[in-house]
């Protein structure tokens, strides 16, 4: 049996395709869209048009960014002698927001994962490679999420550079075990990075 018109249907199982959002969510969402007026319906299809098209990755650091290279790879400021590796550019959000690193970026996009067939060759290990060869890098920081697999990727990296003669440290596990970059809280992740070990 059909219960909703098609292009209602429709509505709800795109909203279902976003993360965190389950059936009955979804459901709401997409009633609450159709019950607002259309000016502001409207305003919510064209941000997401406009995000989608202008928004890009940053070709030297990864980092989701308007320009390419982004503010920060461009920004003269930064100290160029330190990159920070994340797993997401959200993890860039959250490192910024501390306001007390000047370095520069690296978002891997991923962690290495073989459950789920994510080898080193699939998140973004080459360009970081590349990176080290050109610039004149001297500590390398992971700050990759205190997960398995985020432990497992920091470890990854830290054999394939150490040889290298380049710094690598690893932030402290001022996060919770198990915990994201993006949700600990500024002051948490200050001293993760205060208290960062060698590798
Ligand atoms: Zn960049």
């Amino acid at each position: 049996m059909k219960y909703y018109a098609k292009p209602l249907n429709r509505l709800i199982n795109e909203m279902n395709r976003l993360p965190g959002i389950g059936g009955k969510t979804a459901q709401r969402l997409a009633f609450h869209i159709l019950s607002m007026d259309d000016r502001d319906a409207f305003a919510l299809a064209d941000a997401i048009r406009e995000a989608k098209t202008s928004m890009r990755y940053c070709s030297v650091c990864g980092n989701l960014t308007e320009e390419d290279p982004c503010v920060i790879c461009s920004d003269e400021k930064r100290d160029r002698s330190v990159i920070c590796v994340v797993e997401s550019p959200k993890d860039v959000v959250a490192m910024e927001k501390i306001r007390e690193y000047r370095g520069l970026y690296h978002v891997l996009h991923g962690v290495i994962s073989p459950m789920d067939g994510i080898g080193p060759e699939d998140i973004n290990i080459k360009d970081l490679i590349t990176r080290l060869q050109d610039e004149e890098v001297q500590e390398l920081i992971l700050a990759t999420n205190p997960t398995i697999e985020g432990e497992a990727t920091a470890m990854y990296i830290a054999r394939l550079i150490k040889p290298s003669g380049i710094r690598v440290t690893r932030i402290a596990h001022g996060v919770p075990v198990g915990g994201d970059l993006e949700y600990a809280d500024e002051v948490t992740l200050l001293k993760a990075v205060e208290g960062r070990r060698e590798l």
